[in-house]
């Protein structure tokens, strides 16, 4: 059973899974976990993996056997788990809770794909459907204060599969770095009654030298102070604070714009390893004694998606200050990443 401790010197709060270092690690054998028959992920192989939670399936197929497009299953080595109750308690002067939470998984596809960018949009559509769909049902248990949906493609992302797939983390406490958006994004907005999102968004549209892509809902571009090399924002360019109230025809073209986004760093990077992550409000349904956190949310905050190409490594700087040394300009980025404009559909 993990636990959650807080960093007194930070407040940050930290997993400690001792668990999972049970787990198999595939670093290093990639050939091996490349190979279809061994893979646990492939249509086929249901048997090789914990029940399914949910799955897109047809009509006529039963849940664990083949017949699906997009399956739902517990991780196998979960850094957090829902069947505890959540409980804080001290240690001397340390803070802990329970590991309480979920962890899940999501088989992108059916068959042996690595890479979602090589997924037909409406494949990319379907799962982030699924996400919409796990994150309402999550959002509902009021010990989860936080839904993370995140995606690691290769070895140096820290795939431990080649099978494309994602994961959904339940965390029982909102982490530093959201807590510290949102602060940001709410001073804001007392400031100015503006979301700090939308006066970027607009303020990208009008520059344009940071644009990467842009459909009817959504804009790509590299973020202004962007951490990494062609690290890419995607925004949708309609207000709203949460990712679950996006339509499902929105979703049809924030899927295209991901397969979009996905095939300019791969084409223009020699297929990099990547990471995604969705990041969206935090359940603002209050625990009692904790009224009216988060008031403004709905209006000063804009959730998005993150792609961090795998270019470069943190190292001793980035430890020591907090801050990193991103070799590439934003802007040489962005304008790289148009000239690939012809591999779009
Ligand atoms: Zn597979
Ligand atoms: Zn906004």
């Amino acid at each position: 059973m993990s636990e959650l401790r807080k960093d007194p010197f930070t407040n940050r709060w930290v997993i400690i899974s001792q668990d999972r270092s049970a787990r198999p690690s595939d670093f290093g054998h990639e050939d091996f976990v490349q190979e279809h028959s061994y893979c646990p992920f492939c249509e086929g192989h249901e048997d090789r993996t914990p029940n399914e939670i949910t799955a897109v399936r047809s009509a006529d197929s039963k849940p664990n056997t083949p017949g699906w497009k997009v399956r739902v299953i517990p991780n196998k080595f979960p850094v957090l788990e829902s069947s505890s109750e959540l409980k804080r308690y001290g240690s001397g002067m340390y803070d802990a809770m329970t590991g309480t939470g979920a962890h899940e998984v999501v088989v992108e596809h059916p068959g042996h794909i690595a890479n979602m960018a090589d997924f037909e949009v409406a494949q990319v559509h379907e799962v982030f459907k699924v996400y919409k769909t796990r994150m309402l049902d999550l959002y509902k248990d009021q010990r989860f204060r936080f839904v993370l949906i995140f995606k690691n493609y290769g070895i140096s992302a820290g795939a431990s599969l080649s099978h494309a797939h994602s994961q959904v983390i339940a965390l029982p406490v909102v982490p530093w770095n959201i807590k510290l958006e949102l602060e940001t994004a709410r001073a804001h907005y007392q400031r100015k009654e503006r979301c700090i999102y939308c006066d970027v968004i607009k303020q990208e549209s009008l520059v344009r030298d940071r644009i990467v892509s842009e459909n009817d809902d959504f804009i790509a571009f590299t973020p202004f102070a962007s951490r990494f090399p062609f690290e890419v924002a995607v925004f949708p360019k309609k207000h709203s604070y949460r990712y679950t109230d996006c339509s499902d025809e929105s979703l049809a073209l924030l899927a295209s714009m991901v397969k979009d986004v996905l095939t300019r760093l791969k084409v223009a990077l020699n297929n990099p390893a990547y990471n995604i992550v969705l990041q969206t409000s935090p359940n603002i349904v209050s625990r009692p004694g904790n009224t009216d956190y988060w008031s403004s949310i709905e209006y000063d905050y804009h959730w998005h998606l993150l792609f961090m190409p795998r270019l470069t490594k943190v190292a001793g700087f980035e430890w020591g200050t907090g801050f990193y040394i991103n070799p590439t300009s934003p802007e040489e980025a962005a304008s790289f990443l148009r000239e690939y404009d012809k591999y779009m559909a």
